[in-house]
Parts: structure tokens; C-alpha cells; sequence
């Protein structure tokens, strides 16, 4: 029987030359962010979320952006190989900013000791195995999953290679390969600038997209919107007469009045979700916007597993869920939350982020695998990061607002190993 013989993780570092995945720069760094990454060098410093509202902000209107999360100055992020006694190898990745070497860790000093001599096709077995290994102290989300998930999409992807089939398949799949997508952030330092780039992805043929509110006071934010959204469907009727989806992120730094007041007015503005409006924290909060609004409020790329997702969707408070495949547990607990979520008859979106194609393939090949998946994100930065289809042999690319589901063995993914060296932190060496 083939077993599991090697179980590595290498951090991944590039300079972050580019928009985040949310279109906002990184706090403090107006123009080009980020310090060169060279593999090896010690990192520049964690940059601490900006907020503008502190500067100028409304009566009665309690929003400091005090919960923003801090960005790593680089791109960062944390692939997982795991290798057969045959020598086969899979790939995972860990959703992990800004601390992949703490998933690291925990996937060198808890995980790879119990995976070592396992079967590597009994991937439900060892999830719940693994899981359990912490379970009682606690550990039942943030980084402990995304280790998890890292390990558990380089599973499946061994186990595809491994049985000649795409990972779609092997969970059952397909419900479609062609995934539909929105482009997630609309980067630029104005509204102008914002607006010219939003034009240019609707004649890249995308009918969604995403921007971000939160940095800014709530009018200001509001009305940027409203004239983003204008200018795109005007372009959109002059260029093809569709209308286009346009999707806001908040980042959970609303209260609950200023968040209802976002929603009433993307409302009328005929926006196509509210996403993050408040802390994930608040879930009575949420549950409530939902009842109280029409515009779809999603969330969840904060959560981790089936209990975590149920807890939230039975208690109404999310319309739409976005599980993070490399944050919530992996392609074996994200098909379980995807269940869970259609037994409330709620639809699941990719949430993706800074990442390989590792990330951006998992969430394809599990939404070609799931009767309730809505949409796939497809953030800015896959475009032109020197760690998304820079690392790959064949580039995923979008078309006309689509991703197909790669149809390779595993994942459907190769890396250039070259290319892969040059940006590890870690020794690495390629399987040949
Ligand atoms: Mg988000």
C-alpha cells in the first residue's frame, strides 16, 4: 500500500507590487507598498490597518476602524507538500497572513508526525484524526484550520494524482466547470482612478466585481460607491447593455446602526451584496441585518468548519457564505459546509485572497463539486503576483467572467519548481 512518507511546508515571499485583494493599499503606504521580499531576509514590518474615519469622523458615528486586521508588507503565504513512498507529491496551501510560520510549525511538530506511514487516500479518516488531536484544548479554528486545510488540500491533491482524476471528480462532481466569477477589487488611489480601472473590468467581460468600504467616513464611502456603480453600468449598457454586479466589502468595522444605514442605502442602490458589514463576533447583529434588509448580507471568511457555519445559518445570519477553502478546514470540510449551508438553503462563494493557484484551484474544484455554489472570487492580485500564475507552468485565466475548474490530475495545477525556489523563505528542493 502506498503511504505517506514526507510531509513539508515551505513560506512563499514576494514583493507586494501590487493592489491587495480587498483594492485597498496597505495602511501608511501611499503609492508603491511594500519592501523588496529577498528569500532569506528578515521582513519588513507588519503594517497596522489605517482609519480614516478617526480623522474626521461623523457624530454619533462610532467607526475607528479599530478592527481591521494588519497586512504583511510582503505577499506571504504558506504551501504544504506532501510525498508518497512512490514519491508522488501533493500540494496544499495554508491561508496563513501574516504568520505562516506559525501553520508551519504546526504542521512540522503536530500534524507530520501523524501523517507519516498513513494511507494518503483515507482523506475524511485523517481530517477527523488530526482535528481531533487538539480538539479538547480548544483549538478549533484560526490557524490550527488553516494547517489543517493546507494539509488536507495537498490530499486531495495527491489523491487525484494518485488515481489519474481531477479532484472535482473524486468528490462527485461535476455540477459545471466553468465557474463564474467576480473580480475581486476595483484598485486606485481616487474615485476617478477606481472608476477607470472598474471600466477596464467590465471589457474584460466580468458582470461582478467587488470593492471595499470601511477606510473612509460612511458618506464618503457611499457615495463613491453609487458612482462607481453608475459609471460601470453605463459602460456595461454602452458596451454590451448587461448590468453589473457590484459587490461592497465593509471588513466588519461598522456598528450595528452604521451598518444597517450602509445597507439601506446599497439598497437602493441596487448593490449586489453587503459583505462583512459588522465584527464576526456580533452573529445576532448579523441576523438581524439580514432580516431587516433586502440586499443580500454575506459573510463567513472568518469562519472554520461545519459547527462554526451551522452555528451561524441556523441562526439566520448570513445570506450568503463565504468559506476561505484554505482558512476553514480544507475540500473535506468545506464540502461538509457547503452541505450544511444547502440544508438552509443559503449558497456558498469562494472567498480567496493573497495566495497561489493552490487556493484559487481548491476553490474551483470544490465549486464544480457543490449543487449550492453561487460564485468564485477572483481577486485582483491573482493577475499580476509574482506568487499566483507566476508559479505555474499553465496560467489559470479568466474568460469572459469565467474560470474552467482545472481538469489536470489533483488539482489540475503544475508549478515551475525554478520559479517556486526563487520565491521560497525555506530551503527547497523539487521532487524530481
Ligand atoms: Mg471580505
Amino acid at each position: 500500500m502506498t503511504k505517506i512518507a514526507r510531509v513539508e511546508s515551505f513560506r512563499l515571499s514576494a514583493q507586494r507590487d501590487y493592489e491587495g485583494t480587498a483594492g485597498l493599499r496597505a495602511a501608511g503606504a501611499p503609492g508603491s507598498p511594500g519592501a523588496q521580499a529577498t528569500p532569506g531576509a528578515p521582513r519588513d514590518t507588519i503594517r497596522p490597518a489605517t482609519a480614516r474615519q478617526a480623522e474626521s469622523p461623523r457624530a454619533l458615528t462610532i467607526n475607528t476602524g479599530r478592527n481591521l486586521c494588519v497586512y504583511p508588507a510582503q505577499a506571504e503565504v504558506l504551501l504544504v507538500r506532501i510525498t508518497t513512498d512512490d514519491g508522488l507529491a501533493g500540494w496544499g496551501e495554508a491561508h496563513a497572513p501574516p504568520i505562516p510560520r506559525v501553520a508551519q510549525a504546526l504542521i512540522e511538530d503536530l500534524f507530520a508526525p501523524q501523517l507519516i506511514g498513513r494511507d494518503p487516500l483515507a482523506i475524511d479518516a485523517t481530517w477527523d484524526a488530526l482535528y481531533a488531536s487538539m480538539r479538547l484544548r480548544g483549538y478549533g479554528s484560526g490557524v490550527m484550520l488553516e494547517a489543517l486545510a493546507g494539509v488536507d488540500i495537498a490530499l486531495w491533491d495527491l489523491a487525484g494524482k494518485l488515481l489519474n482524476q481531477p479532484v472535482y471528480k473524486l468528490l462527485g462532481g461535476p455540477y459545471r466547470t466553468r465557474i463564474p466569477c467576480y473580480h475581486s477589487g476595483v484598485p486606485g488611489n481616487t474615485l476617478d482612478e477606481r472608476i477607470a480601472q472598474a471600466r477596464q473590468i467590465v471589457d474584460l467581460g466580468f458582470t461582478a466585481m467587488k470593492t471595499s468600504i470601511g477606510r473612509a467616513p460612511l458618506d464618503e464611502d457611499l457615495d463613491g460607491v453609487e458612482a462607481l456603480i453608475d459609471a460601470v453600468n453605463r459602460h456595461a449598457a454602452g458596451r454590451s447593455g448587461g448590468k453589473v454586479d457590484v459587490l461592497v466589502d465593509a471588513h466588519g468595522v461598522y456598528d450595528t446602526r452604521s451598518a444597517a444605514e450602509a445597507g439601506r442605502r446599497l439598497e437602493r442602490l441596487g448593490a449586489g451584496w453587503l459583505e462583512d458589514p459588522l465584527p464576526p463576533e456580533d452573529v445576532d447583529g448579523y441576523a438581524a441585518l439580514c432580516a431587516a434588509l433586502d440586499i443580500p448580507v454575506a459573510s463567513g471568511e472568518t469562519e472554520c468548519t461545519r459547527w462554526q457555519f451551522n452555528d451561524k445559518l441556523r441562526r439566520r445570519a448570513s445570506d450568503v457564505i463565504l468559506p476561505d477553502i484554505c482558512r476553514a478546514g480544507g475540500i473535506t470540510e468545506g464540502k461538509k459546509i457547503a452541505l450544511v449551508a444547502d440544508l438552509y438553503n443559503v449558497p456558498w462563494c469562494v472567498h480567496a485572497s493573497i495566495s497561489t493557484a493552490v487556493h484559487l484551484a481548491a476553490g474551483l474544484h470544490l465549486i464544480a463539486a457543490t449543487p449550492n455554489a453561487l460564485l468564485c472570487e477572483y481577486p485582483s492580485s491573482f493577475k499580476t503576483s509574482p506568487l499566483a500564475n507566476a508559479l505555474l507552468k499553465e496560467p489559470i485565466l479568466p474568460d469572459a467572467g469565467f474560470l474552467n475548474v482545472p481538469d489536470g490530475p489533483g488539482l489540475g495545477i503544475t508549478f515551475d519548481e525554478d520559479a517556486l525556489a526563487a520565491h521560497a523563505l525555506d530551503p527547497y528542493e523539487p521532487v524530481r
